[in-house]
């Protein structure tokens, strides 16, 4: 396996909980700022367990992407997001050209705090726009407006074709309660006019614990039905097409060379770091999740400090990724899965692969047959879009596959 060259830095802290949220995040209230106002010690005080979590690694290379998500990291002072990467480099070194992203919030930063972000080092920005509908925004219990979206759209295009920035995504999601062909249009029209080389396309899913788990269990949420969903996806794709934006990933759509580097990692079966209260980690070959609240994230660094560090982020306890996640990544990808190449590093013989992946083929036929999958020398791809919106079928199809295996093939591979 090689060494890890990304991490993730996640940043929890938050305004408010969206509706439809239900991440590791702290709501510090819509006031709150990074520097001297509300939250801030709470702020400050996160950030020194973080870096005492950097300083726990041993296995150090230096990184080539880097990620601040959250919750809403531009609650963060540029000077902070200063010092949170001058920390991460003195440990792991930062290659030249390294992508170093930063998610944002409309409404929540400035234009002069967005300069000083870029100087500190950020040069890609995830902009959480979600819509350009105050109707839907209120709906989400979204704190920001169209006005403020609009403005952080106009101040990241003009920076992006100033050669300021180097490349910045949008988020939106879809299949929102209220959506309609026409309202879903005219979000995807507006956000083309800021032309973000990089978009994002989530679709809603109804999260156990949230409020809008809650209101669609009293038959308050009412969201768009499959047929109209199926629709919505599609105009997607052909507006997005139309303005050069290919879809390289099933929620993500980017011009040439704007594909995002550190996603790539996660579906690509290289391992990545990840540092934060329930962030996730597989930086050699097996996932790791940290506890979810502060408080548990606070022991769990002492813990890690006084009996060492968690098995899976030693180098020693190196392990190839499980194939069948491999295989779930690898098909959301537009190059989709070289079925080969899995079977070869999980270690397969040359008359097991054929025999296990013939069995697969045989399953796909099918699919294959109705144009949902792709079949394009040695790879295996999704159809856009009816292979993509599909794709729980197929998933289930290789799932049932995986699970007719022999105990011996499932078994992970001695490194
Ligand atoms: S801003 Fe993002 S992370 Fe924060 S609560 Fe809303 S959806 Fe969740």
């Amino acid at each position: 396996m090689y060494p890890p060259r990304s991490a993730y830095l996640h940043i929890p802290f938050c305004h408010r909980r969206c509706f439809y949220c239900d991440f590791a995040v702290v709501p510090l209230g819509d006031k709150a700022s990074g520097e001297s106002g509300p939250g801030s010690n709470s702020i400050k005080s996160y950030l020194k367990l973080l870096f005492q979590e950097i300083d726990l690694i041993q296995d150090c290379y230096p990184l080539t992407t880097i990620y601040i998500g959250g919750g809403t990291p531009s609650l963060l002072t540029p000077s902070q997001i200063n010092s949170l990467l001058n920390h991460l480099k003195n440990k792991f070194g930062f290659q030249d050209g390294s992508e170093i992203t930063l998610e944002i919030d409309p409404a929540s930063f400035t234009q002069n705090d967005l300069l000083a972000f870029l100087d500190a080092g950020i040069n890609r920005i995830s902009l959480g726009g979600q819509s350009f509908n105050d109707l839907v925004l209120k709906a989400l219990g979204r704190r920001h407006r169209k006005d403020q979206l609009i403005e952080a759209c106009s101040w990241l295009k003009k920076l992006f074709k100033e050669g300021e920035l180097k490349s910045w995504s949008l988020d939106l999601i879809q299949n929102l309660p209220g959506h309609d062909l026409i309202s879903w249009e005219l979000d995807l029209k507006e956000a083309m006019r800021y032309l973000p080389p990089h978009i994002s396309i989530y679709d809603l899913s109804i999260e156990p614990g949230t409020v809008f788990e809650w209101k669609q269990k009293r038959g308050e949420l009412i969201l768009p039905q499959e047929e109209l969903a199926l629709e919505m996806n599609r105009l997607t794709s052909s507006i997005l097409s139309k303005s050069g934006l290919a879809r390289y990933e099933i929620s993500n759509y980017a011009l040439p060379g704007h594909a995002s580097r550190h996603n790539r990692v996660y579906w690509s079966g290289a391992g990545w770091w990840a540092f934060g209260m329930g962030a996730t980690s597989a930086p050699w070959g097996e996932r790791f999740a940290r506890p979810r609240t502060r408080d548990k994230y606070f022991q769990w660094i002492m813990e890690q400090e006084i009996n060492g560090l968690e098995p899976s982020l030693l180098s020693k306890n190196s392990k190839v990724f499980n194939f069948d996640d491999q295989l779930i990544v690898g098909l959301r990808r537009r190059e989709g899965v070289n079925l080969e190449t899995l079977a070869e590093r999980w270690g397969w013989d040359q008359n097991q692969s054929d025999a296990y992946l013939q069995s697969l083929k045989l399953r796909w036929q099918k699919l294959i047959n109705n144009d949902l999958l792709k079949h394009n020398g040695d790879r295996f791809f999704l159809s856009d879009p009816e292979g993509i919106e599909l794709s729980n079928q197929i998933l289930i199809e290789m799932l049932i596959w995986w699970d007719s295996l022999p105990a011996s093939a499932v078994q992970p591979p001695n490194l």
